[in-house]
């Protein structure tokens, strides 16, 4: 398992301890994602998974108390969230935000966009060529998990259903092909074929570019489709046990009780 390795690289979770203010939430999060890989986290309600999905990608709001989070060395904790989506990090939400006035298209240019300043920033025709480019990318990624390209015009999530944002942040996942995604319960309000349409987009991903994929979920449904190559049982803020997809199959016959 692990599909063709096109680009190295690695997404390194120490010790990881984070909360709000007076109430721990993660209590030591070990992990290690290398690319190429899918890795499961399944975790019963309020164990810190989305917490874990925010603090990795900087949500204000939290604090780190301790433990490190690296992409290739680099030192994700010390940047601000835009940056850690420019070294590769990408995260599609539980409960994807309604952005009025902001197309999908408008935030995928806007998340690659050159930096100001920057000679690429001042050139027009490179700009103009840019948005073809991703125009062109995101109809065909709509085409392919079946979302309506209609609703790629519209504002970001407003007025969309539950599934047609799972199948938009998805879409906008394919588009921006980072080298890391965090999908937190990207499984929660689609039905059984989008479930499918989407999990296996993110596999082929994994081949395509070597996307390393962090999968949290509650339900082993996902997996099916999904084949993680490794899973980690997520209880009370921490990894409690990790195994092969097999791990899933003991998690769906013995609770997660059976771990805590
Ligand atoms: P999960 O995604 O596994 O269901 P969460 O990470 O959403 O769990 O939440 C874990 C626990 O932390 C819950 O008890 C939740 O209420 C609490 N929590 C999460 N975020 C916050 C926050 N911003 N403020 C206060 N409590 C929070
Ligand atoms: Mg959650």
């Amino acid at each position: 398992m692990g599909g063709r390795r096109v680009s190295a690289g690695e997404l390194v979770v120490e010790g990881l301890r984070a909360g709000v203010p007076g109430r721990e939430i993660l209590r030591g999060v070990d992990l290690v994602v290398r690319a190429g890989e899918v890795h499961a986290v399944m975790g019963p309600n309020g164990s810190g998974k989305s917490t874990l999905a925010h603090v990795l990608l900087g949500r204000p709001g939290y604090e780190v108390t301790g433990g490190t989070v690296t992409l290739d060395g680099v030192d994700l904790l010390a940047l601000p969230t835009w940056q850690r989506a420019r070294v590769g990090l990408f995260l599609t939400l539980q409960h994807p935000t309604e952005v009025p006035g902001v197309s999908t298209l408008d935030a995928l240019l806007a998340g690659s966009a050159p930096l100001a300043g920057s000679v690429e920033a001042t050139d027009r025709a490179a700009e103009e060529a840019r948005a073809a480019h991703v125009a062109g990318l995101l109809s065909t990624e709509a085409a392919r998990i079946g979302l309506d390209a209609s609703l790629l015009d519209r504002a970001l999530n407003v007025d969309l259903s539950g599934g047609e944002r799972k199948r938009n942040e998805t879409v906008q996942l394919a588009t921006a092909r980072p080298r890391f995604a965090v999908l937190d319960e990207i499984d929660s309000g689609l039905d059984v074929d989008a479930l499918a349409a989407v999990a296996h987009r993110v596999r082929e991903g994994v081949g395509e570019w070597g996307l390393g994929v962090l999968a949290i979920t509650h339900f082993r449904r996902l997996l099916d489709v999904l084949v993680p190559d490794v899973v980690h049982v997520f209880v009370d803020g921490r990894v409690v046990a990790t195994g092969g997809a097999e791990l899933a199959m003991s998690v769906d016959r013995a609770g997660y009780q059976a771990f805590a």
